[in-house]
């Protein structure tokens, strides 16, 4: 896995508040060992939910299927925000339920989650964001920020607001997306277009993991 220790930028850490220089907080390395040793992270050729091509698929369900790891990484998610300013958690389905929840419940705040329907994400179930609610995002990772796009637009047309955003993991490039960020591991990771993609031309199968074109 040394080439994942390679993928690491330099601990990013997050945007939120004073973050710098507390004891006990989970550092980018302690992440991604968790990830490591639970195998979530994987090499190959995939199709990621945005639809781009990559070598490296980080599959946080064998992270997330442990309760407690759940809990120690949305803890740490969870820091960079206060509770009294954040109403609820809006997640994308599935990736980002159960991490999501878990932010919710360290916060002690409620959490409602988007699906995909006809290629929109909706809220259903009887699950709704209220004008003037502040919310939270958070999902498992942030490949291409479509998803995240998309919830920030679900969320303000409902007239709420988003004041922040928790990930798992950012894959490439540190995004802005206008909201308070905490990324808990950021990745440099190869991902392509399909038209452009090494693995494509060279004949490597290509698995789908993600959600989108299975569930
Ligand atoms: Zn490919």
């Amino acid at each position: 896995m040394g080439r994942m220790r390679d993928a690491v930028e330099g601990w990013a850490g997050t945007h939120g508040a004073g973050e710098e220089g507390r004891d006990g907080d989970m550092n980018q390395w302690e992440a991604l060992e968790i990830f490591e040793r639970e195998g979530a992270v994987q090499k190959g050729h995939f199709l990621l939910t945005s639809g781009l091509h990559s070598d490296t698929y980080v599959q946080c369900a064998r992270v997330l299927q442990h309760p407690h790891l759940a809990e120690s990484l949305a803890d740490e998610l969870a820091k960079a925000f206060q509770p009294e300013e954040v109403d609820l958690v809006v997640s994308p389905a599935l990736g980002g339920i159960i991490i999501g929840y878990m932010v919710a419940m360290a916060l002690r705040i409620r959490m409602v989650f988007a699906e995909r329907a006809k290629d929109r994400l909706a809220l259903r179930r009887g699950q709704s964001v209220s004008r003037g609610e502040r919310a939270l995002i958070v999902e498992d990772v942030i490949t291409t920020g479509g998803s995240v796009k998309e919830l920030i637009e679900l969320v303000e047309g409902a007239g709420a607001s988003v004041i922040g955003l928790g990930a798992l993991i950012e894959r490439g490039e540190d995004r802005d997306f206008k909201v308070s960020k905490s990324v808990l591991l950021r990745l440099e990771t190869s991902a392509w277009e399909a038209a452009d993609c090494p693995l494509c031309r060279g004949g490597v199968k290509l698995e789908a993991p993600g959600s989108r074109k299975q569930a």
